[in-house]
């Protein structure tokens, strides 16, 4: 059994290959982005790693495909980073072979591999079979354990592949930073469709200075009305702080997804059933519109 692994992310990388040397013992080839990440790739006991020269977009694409002719590989294991989950889907529909994104566990099975990810927002685990040579999947951060071992031998090898990509940079802009860095952030307030219009956001915002806080949304917020850069949920910034205030948000499980880790969660609903009050540790059940000057209010009191 061979595996291909690659992720430009090195630590990413290493831990594809703990989980790769598992399955195949050996026979695990590589595509690293810099010498350093073939050494240590090599060194933790990869056999073959292949050496891109050129990292754009189509070339590594290219590349994968020519490493895959070379090495025909029954798993193909890419890390879900943002351009691992862009280019490994593409891999597998040039190859017409079996695809599964986000798979956090992956053990042969006849005629294939059988992998895990989860499913409906994080509640519930898909078991998935796919059959057929090779499998491709992408594998999340801290899935696997990178290999122990070190000191290991192996050959690395020059992939030349380079060609003009077909995307080109018009321009690039520096992102708004006000609801920047919600994934480190300690406290989050977040604003729902509860807000009737973009100027009410100015409560939300005074709390936020009150608290020090991050400011977050629902995706309609940001997606829809266009309010905010980022939201939070499965679709977008998955969250940890030790506070997360959820204001005038039903609590879906989309936006549920992105809001598991954080330590306490409150909600401000005026809708005594929405969902968002069972997943609270406190739950306010009221108008966003006076609960939430009312908290800055206080919080403003206290801090004299
Ligand atoms: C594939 C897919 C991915 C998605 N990904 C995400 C995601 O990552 N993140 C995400 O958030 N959503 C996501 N969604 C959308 C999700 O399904 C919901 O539509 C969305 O979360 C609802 O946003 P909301 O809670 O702000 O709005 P609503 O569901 O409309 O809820 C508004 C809430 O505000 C309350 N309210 C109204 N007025 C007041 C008031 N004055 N005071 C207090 N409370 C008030 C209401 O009682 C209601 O509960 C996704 C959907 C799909 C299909």
């Amino acid at each position: 059994m061979k595996t291909l692994i690659y992720s430009e992310n090195t630590e990413l990388s290493l831990q594809l290959l703990g989980k790769a040397l598992q399955l195949s013992g050996t026979g695990v080839s590589a595509v690293a982005v810099n010498l350093e990440q073939a050494k240590a790739l090599i060194s933790s006991g990869a056999e073959r790693v292949y050496l891109a020269k050129d990292k754009s977009f189509d070339s590594m694409k290219l590349g994968l495909l020519d490493v895959v002719a070379r090495e025909s590989p029954d798993l193909i294991m890419v890390g879900s980073t943002k351009r691992g989950r862009e280019l490994a889907p593409r891999v597998a529909a040039v190859l017409n072979v079996g695809y599964s994104g986000d798979c956090f566990e992956a053990q042969q099975a006849e005629g294939g591999f059988a992998v895990k990810r989860l499913a409906y927002g994080g509640s519930t685990i898909a078991s998935i079979k796919i059959t057929g040579k090779p499998v491709v999947i992408t594998v999340p951060p801290r899935s696997f354990q990178k290999p122990e071992t070190q000191g290991k031998q192996g050959e690395i090898i020059e992939l030349n592949i380079s060609m003009t990509p077909k995307i080109r940079v018009l321009e690039t802009r520096p992102k708004r930073t006000g609801d920047a860095g919600l994934e480190n952030a300690r406290v989050i307030v977040s604003a729902g469709r509860g807000f009737k219009r973009r100027e009410d956001l100015k409560l939300l915002e005074e709390l936020a200075a009150e608290l020090n806080a991050k400011m977050g949304c629902s995706r309609p917020v940001s997606a829809d009305l266009g309010w905010m850069d980022q939201w939070v949920g499965i679709s977008g910034k998955k969250v940890a702080p030790r506070l997360y205030i959820a204001c005038g948000i039903s609590g879906t499980i989309q936006h549920a997804a992105g809001i598991r880790d954080s330590q306490i969660i409150v909600s401000i609903n005026s809708d005594e059933a929405a969902g968002i009050h069972e997943l609270s540790d406190y739950s306010i059940v009221g108008d966003i519109y006076k609960v939430i000057p009312a908290l800055t209010n206080a919080l403003r009191e206290r801090a004299k």
